[in-house]
């Protein structure tokens, strides 16, 4: 079975005051990091790295230097993530049966973690990785409380998330349509009625949105490479 991995990366680092996916992690752009597991894995054919379009012909040459003989796509992104994550899926290989997508700035994954996910998946129409939540979650309104949801029940979602492609085809067509915007896929992937699935992730996986999370990302790189 072909799967291609799909790596979200052409956000304009707005929240972040820079592209953070291009800054410098012990001397090399974040996205060389996080591509490294799906180059490792045996499951992925095919990775599509999505860049702000400025970055597409630097970052293609960059990438090539990579010792691999893995395919390696670059291609622009959108204005969302959602559009960014359509132009990935519309370059994939036409034989690809699984779509893996991974946050371009999530780059503690691991080729464990790819596997997993990706055997989650099996029975599904896809699956993602997750996180309990060890906080007690507030529903609020303004500045007041409504509610404390059960915590048993609340998982943070992470990436990598797996998709058969054809449903995740359809989902993204129908939220281009619907003009219905994720913060994730597998989001409009339930919204339509599909099965997806769970398992849990890694707290190493973690995001990098704000400045606080590069001093977590400088702490956890030196430590998972001393
Ligand atoms: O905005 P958010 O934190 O959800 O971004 C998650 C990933 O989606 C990042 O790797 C970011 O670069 C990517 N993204 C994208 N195209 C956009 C916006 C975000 O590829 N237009």
């Amino acid at each position: 079975m072909k799967i291609t991995a799909i790596i979200p990366a052409a956000g304009g680092g707005e929240r972040f005051g820079e592209k953070k996916q291009l800054k410098l992690l012990n001397g090399r752009p974040l996205i060389f990091h996080t591509i490294q597991p799906f180059i490792k894995s045996e499951l992925i054919n095919e990775i599509i790295v999505v860049l702000p379009k400025d970055d597409v012909n630097q970052m293609a040459r960059e990438l090539k230097s990579t010792l691999t003989s893995k395919k390696i796509k670059v291609v622009p992104g959108g204005e969302t993530r959602q559009q960014s994550v359509n132009n990935g899926l519309i370059n994939s290989d036409k034989e690809s049966e699984l779509i893996c997508i991974h946050d371009g700035v999530r780059p503690f994954v691991t080729s464990t973690l790819i596997q997993k996910v990706i055997k989650a998946s099996v029975g599904h129409d896809g699956a993602i990785l997750a996180l309990p939540s060890s906080d007690t979650i507030k529903k609020v309104m303004e500045d007041q409380i409504l509610e404390t949801l059960p915590r048993e029940t609340i998982w943070r979602a992470q990436t990598p998330q797996v998709f058969q492609k054809p449903a995740l085809e359809e989902a993204i067509q129908i939220a281009i349509d619907e003009n219905l915007e994720g913060t994730d896929e597998a989001s409009i992937l339930e919204k339509i009625g599909y099965q997806i699935g769970f398992i849990e992730g890694s707290p190493l996986n973690i995001k990098i949105t704000t400045k606080e999370d590069w001093i977590f990302a400088k702490a956890i790189y030196k430590d998972l490479n001393d």
